[in-house]
């Protein structure tokens, strides 16, 4: 059993409750399931008496304890919290991995892995289609020190947020390629515990970067950069021969080095900090350093922003067993976003562009939600 790893972290739990049962904001719950579901079992402090119970062999795993592991959109909400600094996510991943090992998952994954299996995403889309957004081919397999990491949800949900990278990378003279048999990343198979086949799409991907002789790579999707920069190397047993990098980090950097002609852009924006960038990289200023570098612009807080921004309950894959919660978390998000008087929220992820822009039309609301990159694009297009 992967969980008896953490026996003394799990048996040091001082069930406190400062991992689920506080508020913040105008009163709202912290942790997504437990705000949906109210039952202390969907929560960070249910989860570890769940894991004790395991350990004690007073329960076994059972499709009852799938169901409350697996509620949980990996938001670290609860181990940014935790007064005994617990390695929550961790151990949440090792119940999922003797989960998986039961067999035992929800149905909404199961299929999301089946189509990972046979199209290499998770949206049932071919190969082929992986690239539809590009006007011409001449940067894809190239040799460059730089290489843009699309991702699946980028490349077949989120075009706009690709396209946008692509014109940013090119506007500031990056030589930079792309790759023609990019594979999800693997984040899919992390989520649900199955370690060997991450490991397998993890070696297929650095075997077809490393031809290329890269330096860097970077990403618009910070659940692709999280399993590259996290959990890759774990899984391949050695450090990754290239760095990792954020586009919002990669961009500061360049524009510091480089300074290019911004155009003056009149909207007050608010930003929502995705959780696998903010909480788990700890990457909070260079998305909004990026947004006050354009003329014009006035960036407003959300009462919960960086470390105790809120959820928008689109993590983890969650959406495909758990509607309700991701439905109820991303309209809380949205309309606090909506609450600060801004024109427009600006994230930095696929996975929350999605759950925001459903949010916005459950709402009927005139918002406009804009990934960073596409509002850096417009900002770099000429007059
Ligand atoms: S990671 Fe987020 S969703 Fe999961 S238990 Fe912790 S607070 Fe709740
Ligand atoms: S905050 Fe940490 S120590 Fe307190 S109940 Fe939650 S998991 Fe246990």
């Amino acid at each position: 059993m992967k969980l008896e790893k953490y026996r003394d972290q799990i048996y040091s739990c001082l069930r406190c409750a400062f991992c689920f049962d506080q508020e913040q904001g105008e009163g709202q719950k912290i942790c997504p399931p437990y705000a949906t579901y109210g039952l202390e079992s969907y929560g960070a402090r249910g989860k570890l008496t769940i894991a004790r119970a395991l350990i004690d062999k007073e329960i076994e795993y059972d499709k009852d304890v799938a169901e409350r592991i697996f509620a949980c959109t990996e938001c670290e909400a609860c181990q940014e919290q935790c007064f005994k600094y617990l390695p929550l996510t961790e151990i949440y991943a090792a119940m999922k991995e003797d989960l998986a090992e039961r067999n035992v998952l929800p149905a909404g994954l199961s299929d999301v892995l089946e189509q990972v299996d046979e199209f290499g995403n998770p949206y049932k889309q071919s190969a082929e289609k992986r690239l539809a957004w590009l006007r011409n081919r001449e940067r894809v397999d190239q040799k460059a020190d730089v290489l843009f990491f699309v991702g699946c949800t980028t490349a077949y949900l989120r075009r706009g947020i690709a396209r946008s990278s692509y014109q940013v990378l090119d506007k500031l003279g990056i030589d930079f390629t792309i790759l023609g048999n990019e594979q999800c990343c693997g984040h899919p198979y992390i989520a649900a515990g199955k370690m060997d086949q991450a490991k397998e799409t993890a070696s297929t991907n650095l075997e077809s970067i490393s031809r290329l002789g890269i330096k860097t790579v970077v990403f618009a999707c910070p659940g692709c950069l999280r399993t590259f920069k996290e959990d890759m190397p774990r899984l391949l047993g050695e450090p990754l021969p290239f760095e990792t990098m954020h586009l919002t980090e990669f961009i500061t950097e360049e524009l510091a080095k480089h300074p290019a002609k911004l155009k003056k852009l009149s909207r007050v924006v608010t930003y929502h900090d995705p959780c696998n960038l903010g909480r788990h990289m700890e990457i909070y200023e260079p998305p909004r350093e990026l947004i006050e570098m354009i003329p014009g612009i006035r960036l407003v807080e959300m009462p919960r922003n960086r470390d105790n921004s809120f959820c928008c309950g689109n993590g983890g894959f969650v959406r495909y067993d758990y509607e309700d919660m991701s439905v109820e978390s991303e309209l809380d998000r949205f309309s606090e976003a909506e609450a600060t008087g801004a024109d427009a929220v600006v994230s930095a992820c696929p996975a929350c562009q999605s759950g925001l822009l459903d949010a916005k039309s459950k709402a009927g609301s005139k918002v406009e939600v804009l990934d960073i990159l596409e509002l850096l694009a417009k900002a770099l297009q000429d007059e």
